[in-house]
């Protein structure tokens, strides 16, 4: 009845070498994610507080049991996120007395749960593998009163009908007419209605006699019911991104699951293969970008050679043939400036200093940015007065002490009065000048007076006085007010980092998506982003989403829609330059091989060591629907920790949503840094002076 996947990862039911509490974990759990959500009923805290979740999962991902969200089993399923499993028990009303079905058993864990808090369960499940599998835990974690069968469960299981409630674990276009008959008098069945992937509701229908009195218990996601009286696997398939409430990454779709290499073979077929950086045809890719006005070039990690060398061929041709005029990069803005007004031969603004000093400096401070900024440079001069100058800006907000130079520098030259107020102003940052983020601890736990109002005051002071101040120089202006945003936001960041990663990472990428923005409406032609693929790429189809994060790629799309392509880079293994901790000395390190559950480990097993992969080609529904399986991605950024890679460098996402093209590199090496001498002492002029 359904396609058995032979090659799946076996289910391992036990987790070995698990050095944590569990006990001490499921009890923190409970408040933090269960309780705290309203849920009340004694029954079900208890058995949540009881049944060992990771002993339902692979041990490959035993550590996250506990987290709140849904994470993948065999089949290509997911286990219910723990709250859900919750709510849903709760809402059937369960007591002692109760036998109780099941529809969707996946790993067996919901099973266990209604099984401490029913009499008997009966749990059936579509996959065979995921039977046995679900079948085996509970018979040796002795939950003797639940059952775990085979079949299809829209039609509900006569042999023990009626049921005093009937709980559904996947979504349907409506409750099935079997179940409806299966239920006993008084009986209650909570189950997701609506569309395949979006829309669901969840549903309790309680029965008196022959009528179905109906509630509505909010808005969930889950995967796809299929079945008789479900939905048919071709109408399950296109797309979907499957989900449960408040973690809309995870689950997946059910239809067509292929063993991994069928889906490797598959991206094998579809994928463009290249054998050199040099070399590789990018011809059909730059086709593809067309005449899209933002281009956002991604990277897996802030270290490896190959990423830059091939972003900056894509980017030489985009520029050479096809109109973009700027590259904007992950980086500070006053440091950019420096390096646009070397590309374009003008005299830097502002006071000298050293650009890309800050940790870690190897990110643009490497020799194949040099590159890329040495052909910039002659290209702008081989082309002066023939065509607009190429430009090259900063997206990022951690510039906070230099940008204040930069606006003091500015009104010193323009109004000297307003310089003296604004450097009062400022002046109330100067004891953080070391530690910006110590700023931001101090005005939330210590109770420090926030220097908001100043570096706000001094940007709206600024702008006020645009028509006087651009009397000499517009673009010192320009440059001036970016500054004194720049100061305004990091404030803020530093202040919210305190309040929570979700509030700093939307304000940092709102402030990059806005900068993009405003240069992107100036430039004379497209902009080509650079970034790390957690930037650009679409974060609505990652776990972000359900963090409440939103990241530049997203806000791409919103604003650019067809307009903005997306391109992922990921590699496998080799080396990566990467410090261990935040404000480290740089180190090669190697990169591990990636995770069985990863899109990395579907690349790796395509047996094509370089290619390009188109997802956005409409015509390529089939590669498309088998790639929205979420899986893990890795992302290496200027931290690499391989001893904690799952934990510390996975997320879950959906890679055909993500990205509109994915440039796969098996192997791949460290970025060579180049020397700092200048970093310490006096202002060295890279890239000039090196
Ligand atoms: N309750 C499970 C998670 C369920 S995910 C747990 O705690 O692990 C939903 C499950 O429903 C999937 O395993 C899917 O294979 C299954 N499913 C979908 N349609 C089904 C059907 N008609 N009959 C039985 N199982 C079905």
């Amino acid at each position: 009845m359904d396609d058995i996947d032979d090659d799946a990862e076996p289910l391992i039911t036990h987790a070995p070498g698990v050095d944590w509490d569990p006990a001490e974990r499921r009890a923190r759990m409970v408040e933090r994610d269960i309780v705290s959500r309203g849920v009340r009923h004694a029954g079900v805290l208890r058995a949540i507080g009881t049944v060992p979740r990771e002993q339902f999962v692979s041990p490959d991902v035993a550590e996250f049991a506990y987290d709140d969200h849904p994470l993948p089993i065999a089949g290509g399923q997911t286990i219910s996120q723990p709250y859900i499993v919750a709510l849903m028990a709760e809402a059937a009303e369960l007591t002692p007395g109760d036998r109780v079905l099941e529809v969707g058993a996946g790993s067996g864990y919901g099973a266990a749960v209604l099984s401490l808090i029913a009499e008997q369960v009966w749990a059936i499940e579509r996959h065979r593998e995921l039977v046995s599998s679900a079948e085996r835990v509970l018979r040796e974690l002795g939950y003797d009163n639940a059952r775990v069968i085979w079949g299809d469960g829209t039609l509900g299981f006569p042999p023990a009908a009626p049921f005093d409630a009937i709980v559904v674990t996947a979504g349907g276009p409506r409750v099935p007419p079997a179940l409806l008959d299966q239920l006993a008098d008084g009986g209650r069945l909570v189950m997701p209605i609506g569309s395949v992937t979006r829309n669901q509701e969840l549903v309790r229908l309680r029965r008196d006699g022959d009528t179905f009195e109906e509630e509505s218990l909010g808005p969930v996601r889950f995967v796809p019911l299929i079945g008789a009286q479900g939905y048919s696997e071709r109408v399950a398939e296109p797309e979907a991104e499957v989900l449960t409430v408040a973690a809309p990454m995870s689950g997946r779709r059910t239809a067509g699951v292929r063993a991994p290499h069928g889906i490797s073979a598959l991206v094998a077929e579809s994928a463009e293969p290249f054998s050199s950086i040099v070399s590789a045809d990018i011809g059909p890719l730059i086709e593809r970008i067309g005449d899209a006005r933002v281009v956002l070039l991604g990277e897996s990690t802030h270290g490896t050679s190959e990423f830059y060398r091939l972003r900056a061929r894509i980017t030489e041709e985009l520029i050479a043939h096809h109109g973009f005029t700027v590259v904007a990069v992950e980086s500070d803005w006053p440091d950019a400036a420096r390096v646009d007004a070397w590309i374009r031969r003008r005299t830097p603004i502002g006071p000298p200093f050293t650009p890309f000093a800050r940790f870690p400096t190897w990110m643009w401070r490497n020799r194949e940015t040099v590159e890329l900024v040495d052909w910039l440079r002659d290209y702008n001069e081989a082309h002066e007065g023939d065509r607009p100058p190429v430009r090259f800006c900063g997206l990022d907000l951690y510039s906070l002490f230099t940008s204040r130079d930069e606006v003091l520098a500015f009104l010193d030259s323009v109004d000297t009065d307003a310089a003296e107020v604004a450097r009062t102003r400022y002046g109330c940052l100067t004891p953080w000048e070391q530690d910006p983020a110590a700023y931001g601890r101090a005005v939330v736990s210590e109770g420090l007076v926030a220097c908001e109002p100043g570096v706000v005051a001094t940007l709206t002071d600024l702008l006020a006085n645009r028509m006087d101040y651009v009397d000499g120089d517009v673009h010192a202006f320009d440059d001036a007010a970016h500054n004194a945003l720049v100061v305004a936001n990091a404030e803020r960041y530093y202040r919210t980092m305190y309040y929570g990663s979700v509030e700093s990472w939307n304000l940092r990428d709102q402030h990059m998506f806005d900068t993009l923005r405003a240069i992107e409406q100036r430039a004379a032609g497209g902009v080509i982003v650079w970034e790390h693929n957690s930037h650009i790429g679409d974060g609505s189809a990652t776990e972000m989403a359900s963090r409440g994060e939103s990241n530049v790629g997203q806000l791409c799309r919103e604003a650019y829609g067809d307009d903005a392509y997306l391109v992922g880079f990921g590699t496998d293994r080799g080396t990566v330059a990467a410090a261990s901790t935040w404000g480290g000395p740089m180190e090669v390190k190697s990169i591990r091989h990636s995770h069985s559950l990863s899109y990395e480990r579907v690349f790796v097993d395509s047996g094509i060591p370089a290619f390009f992969m188109h997802l956005r080609d409409p015509e390529r529904r089939e590669l498309r629907s088998e790639l929205s399986t979420p899986r893990l991605e890795r992302a290496i950024g200027v931290i690499y920790r391989p001893e904690t890679e799952l934990q510390s460098h996975y997320f879950q996402a959906v890679l055909p949503r993500q990205f509109d093209e994915y440039v796969w590199l098996v192997e791949t090496s460290a970025v060579v840094p180049l020397p700092t001498h200048g970093v310490l002492g006096a202002p060295d002029l890279y890239p000039f002076g090196l």
